[in-house]
């Protein structure tokens, strides 16, 4: 981070962090559409492919509308290096794989985004890299018991899409340094205008920028940002691939080359990304930039819309269940105000009676559409059991407490009174 911009304030860094031009060069961040990019000799190419000089040479690795975007997305959460990645998805299985080879092993709260879930569960065990669940809520002795000898991070998720849990930082944070391992939070819902997980010990912080970031449904990406404050050396034996000579750059040590705040993320642009090439599109990472720059403002309105209609909700005897974590009767609502104090998103989930009362009421929305999605400007609502969580018997869909009669509901930035009227009409 340009120490310029340290001591700025979020709301200035969402506008004007990062990309800073040079005299007579272009005010917005430029969107370099090259595939490859031009070196007078060989020998200064070599350079770059030894990792002894810094440059671009192929945007599968590296592009410099991409660099300017993350190093917004790194100012904004306080860390030292940032990435985009093509997707929430890749940026999710980077920060894992880049720390866990087979053979290993890590901790998440079970509570986090379903494909996630699926990823860790499913295509990861595949990898011969195992994951335990942990309940979010767990004690400081049960979230100890789950780890192994074979341990190398603790995964969770700020506010966990659709749940709406609110993850306690400080505890999975100060598990995972009396193991040795670092913890990576998914800070997607609050963004850090309202959260900003390293201040509270998070290691490593990804994001979907796909939802509030970009935050008008246009652009499907990922980042993710190191605090360059784990010290990967101290426990050399656990993390191989940052702490020993990579065949592939003759012998580059990660660590000892590019230290506490370079190692984490140089190793995953000139490993993961090389060879599996999830890169952002320039054009994407330029409209995400677009959204980045009013993310502050948007924020507090999402907050404002999802604590209105979670109030309607909250008083309205048709709902058996609302979901909130803003709402003084939430179960989280203590965690909230010592991470959030001042609101985390503005996506509100809420029970009705059963399935058909559910669809009933999405089919009578008329400002809210029925998407996959959530977090962008436009309000929009899901019913889980009949989409994302279709395969589940409605006993399977209590147990994973996405009931039948679920609404999630992404509040937009419309006017809170044609929102609150919207979902009134189609309760009644
Ligand atoms: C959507 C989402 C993801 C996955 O992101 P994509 O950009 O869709 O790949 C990960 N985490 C959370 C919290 C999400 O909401």
């Amino acid at each position: 981070m340009s120490d310029q911009n340290k001591n700025l304030s979020t709301e200035t860094k969402c506008v004007q962090g990062g990309y800073r031009p040079g005299n007579g060069e272009p005010r917005q961040v430029p969107i370099i559409q090259s595939t490859t990019f031009k070196y007078d000799t060989c020998e200064d190419m070599g350079k770059l492919f030894d990792l002894e000089a810094a440059g671009y040479f192929y945007t599968r690795l590296q592009n410099p509308t991409n660099d300017n975007v993350a190093a917004k997305i790194a100012e904004l959460e306080g860390g030292s290096a940032g990435m985009l990645t093509s997707s929430g998805q890749a940026a999710s299985f980077f920060s894992v794989f880049n720390i866990c080879e087979c053979g290993d092993h890590f901790i998440s709260s079970a509570s986090i985004y379903g494909g996630t879930f699926n990823l860790f569960a499913v295509t990861m065990k595949k990898m011969g890299i195992e994951v335990t669940f942990v309940d979010p809520d767990c004690t400081e002795e049960e979230l100890n018991a789950a780890f192994k000898e074979n341990t190398k991070a603790v995964f969770g998720e700020t506010i966990a899409n659709p749940a709406l849990t609110v993850l306690d930082i400080e505890k999975f944070a100060n598990a995972a340094h009396a193991h040795g391992v670092p913890l990576i939070v998914d800070n997607t819902f609050p963004t850090p205008v309202n959260c900003r997980p390293i201040e509270w010990g998070a290691d490593i912080v990804i994001h979907s920028t796909t939802k509030y970031m970009d935050g008008h449904g246009a652009a499907v990406g990922g980042a993710i940002v190191d605090s360059g404050r784990f010290d990967w050396m101290a426990h050399a034996d656990k993390f191989p691939g940052l702490t020993t000579p990579d065949d592939s750059y003759h012998g580059v040590t990660f660590a000892e080359r590019f230290g506490l705040e370079g190692a984490f993320i140089t190793k995953c642009t000139t490993t993961l990304m090389r060879d599996l090439g999830s890169i952002q599109a320039p054009q994407n990472a330029y409209l995400l930039n677009l959204g980045l720059e009013s993310l502050h403002v948007r924020m507090k309105r999402h907050v404002e819309n999802g604590m209105a209609v979670a109030e309607l909700l909250a008083g309205n005897p048709k709902v058996k269940k609302v979901s909130y974590p803003g709402l003084k009767s939430d179960k989280y609502y203590d965690l909230m105000q010592k991470y959030m104090p001042n609101g985390g998103c503005g996506v509100v989930s809420f029970e009705l009676d059963g399935r058909d009362a559910a669809l009933d009421f999405m089919k009578k929305l008329k400002l809210a559409f029925i998407e996959t999605h959530v977090a962008d400007a436009r309000t929009c609502c899901l019913n889980p059991a009949t989409t994302t969580h279709r395969q589940l018997s409605d006993e399977q869909l209590e147990a994973a407490g996405v009931p039948a009669g679920l609404v999630r509901l992404s509040c937009g930035l419309e006017a809170t009174q044609d929102i609150l009227a919207d979902v009134e009409q189609a309760l009644s």
